[in-house]
């Protein structure tokens, strides 16, 4: 069986070539292509970060095996670790955090066990990067969540819980405030839940959440958030176990997946040979367990653990008192721990079923086929003008353009209503939200928005608008503040 392996930049190298030695000296059957991305590749042009050639391998092979890689500062590229989710649709980040014996926290020292695992979507939210400066004091990051989205990543967190005989599966979200798009998917996690009945699934607001986890983690089980939420809550969760040197990382798609660790290419200690390759190696037993290689991820994880309990230990952790190894040694220590079991979590040696991810390639994008609602109706426009005028002013220059089809409904700033009440404490910006609805719910189309547009830039600039829909007797946006 071949995987694509990216060693990486900074401390990459030195953690892979210790990994891929752990592997090697447990016979583990598995072919390396060597692929080129990262820093360098930047530096020769490409400007995603890897050649084509390595492009092609990983879609031929279907599981890359990647060190951390340093994304060029200032120089308008994107990260190819971002890049490489989001081009090969691993739309399912998956890190699985526990109590590791051996890797003092203050929650080891009190006797509360940790063991939760992080989905968190890995492509959507404000992960697309569409930002704009609407006035030059007012930016705007549009954040996407879609239901294709949300659902596959849900039903993948179910599928996984299943698997693991989870106690818990918890959506965790911001739809109190975020009602439309953390709503969204929300709904998606009850609308899952109901075909996996025997899992216990619940939600809880994330700012609770992360009260809870630092009071009471060993509640949790299987928590799923969106992208950014997840992004945060699962370096949390790292900083619970030990920090990012133990966190590692899938990142799940139908066809592609992407093996690493969480923690960067750490600069500082690059060269050193004294780099901490946990966090590599706990990756690289999700990637022996997602290719049926059980029981090499069983043995070594074993060693591993065992290991971790004789505090033997690098430099970034563990009792200072103790002498600590090299990475080289370090990994030696896990060699020479082949066959031992652990006090703790030791790990069931579940024989070998190895089967290669076949890389599909996407003939159909079903992702594109949604269940639109027919009775949908347009019934109205925001329309995002700039003015540094106030709000009855601008209330009353938009009244003039409103003819017959529109009536002025409301007039916003930072999503609070200014106009026709609001606050003489509300402190205002150079960009307006102002609705406009049709008149006696005329149904609208989009040249009477257009002309409204046309009529409009008359007085103001208009950066942006968005059309307000109605499917059946459900409005498809959100109200401002105070209206
Ligand atoms: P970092 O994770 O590289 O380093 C933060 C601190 O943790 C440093 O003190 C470092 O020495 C230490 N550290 C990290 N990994 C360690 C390990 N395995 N063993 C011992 N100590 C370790 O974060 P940073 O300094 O913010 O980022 C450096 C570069 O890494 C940046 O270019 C960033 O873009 C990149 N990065 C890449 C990835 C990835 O490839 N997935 C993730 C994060 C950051």
């Amino acid at each position: 069986m071949k995987i694509a392996v990216a060693k990486g930049d900074g401390i990459g190298p030195e953690i892979m070539s210790a990994v891929l030695k752990i592997f090697d000296a447990n016979k583990v059957p598995l072919e390396y292509e060597m692929v080129d991305m990262g820093k360098w590749v930047f530096d020769k042009g490409f400007s995603n970060g890897m050649t084509p050639e390595a492009q092609q391998t990983i879609e031929r092979l279907g599981v890359l095996f990647k060190g951390p890689m340093e994304t060029p500062k200032g120089k308008g590229v994107k990260s190819v670790n971002v890049t490489a989710r989001k081009t090969w649709n691993t739309y399912a980040n998956k890190r699985v955090f526990q109590t590791l014996h051996g890797v003092d926290t203050v929650f080891s020292k009190a006797g509360i066990p940790i063991d939760i695992t992080v989905v968190r979507e890995n492509i959507e939210d404000t992960y697309g990067g569409i930002e704009h400066m609407l006035t030059h004091d007012v930016a705007l990051s549009r954040r996407f969540i879609t239901r294709p989205g949300s659902l596959q990543v849900i039903r993948y967190a179910f599928e996984m819980a299943r698997q693991k005989n989870a106690r818990r599966i918890t959506c965790s979200h911001k739809a109190n405030i975020m009602k439309i798009t953390d709503g969204l998917f929300l709904d998606c996690f009850y609308e899952v839940a109901k075909e996996y009945p025997e899992l216990k699934a619940d939600d809880v607001i994330v700012d609770d959440l992360c009260m809870k986890l630092v009071t009471r983690p060993d509640t949790f089980d299987v928590v799923v958030l969106t992208n950014l939420q997840g992004d945060i809550v699962s370096d949390l969760c790292a900083g619970l176990v030990g920090g990012l040197g133990f966190a590692p990382s899938a990142n799940i798609g139908d066809h592609i997946c992407i093996f690493e660790a969480v923690h960067g290419t750490a600069p500082d200690i690059a060269g050193k040979n004294i780099a901490n390759p946990t966090a590599l190696l706990l990756s690289g037993f999700a990637m022996l367990r997602h290719l049926g290689l059980t029981e090499n991820a069983a043995i070594i994880e074993n060693a591993l653990l065992y290991t971790l309990e004789q505090g033997v230990h690098t430099g970034d952790f563990g009792d200072k008192s103790k002498a600590s190894l090299n990475t080289t040694q370090f990994a030696d220590a896990i060699i020479a721990n082949f066959g031992k079991t652990p006090q703790l979590n030791a790990k069931e040696l579940i024989p070998n079923k190895p089967g290669t991810p076949t890389p599909l390639k996407l003939e159909r994008n079903t992702m594109l086929e949604s269940k639109e609602i027919e009775n949908e109706k347009i019934i109205g426009v925001d329309m995002f003008i700039e003015s540094n005028e106030q709000p009855d002013i601008i209330a009353k220059k938009c009244q003039r353009h409103g003819g017959v089809k529109f009536n002025l409904i409301n007039i916003s700033n930072r999503g609070t209503q200014v106009w026709p009440t609001g606050s003489v404490y509300t402190n205002l910006v150079n960009q307006y939200n102002v609705r406009f609805e049709s008149i006696d719910n005329y149904p609208l189309n989009q040249q009477d928005v257009i002309g409204l547009y046309v009529s409009l830039s008359g007085d103001f600039k208009i950066a942006s608008l968005e059309l307000l829909n109605m499917w059946g007797d459900k409005k498809s946006y959100s109200s401002a503040a105070g209206q």
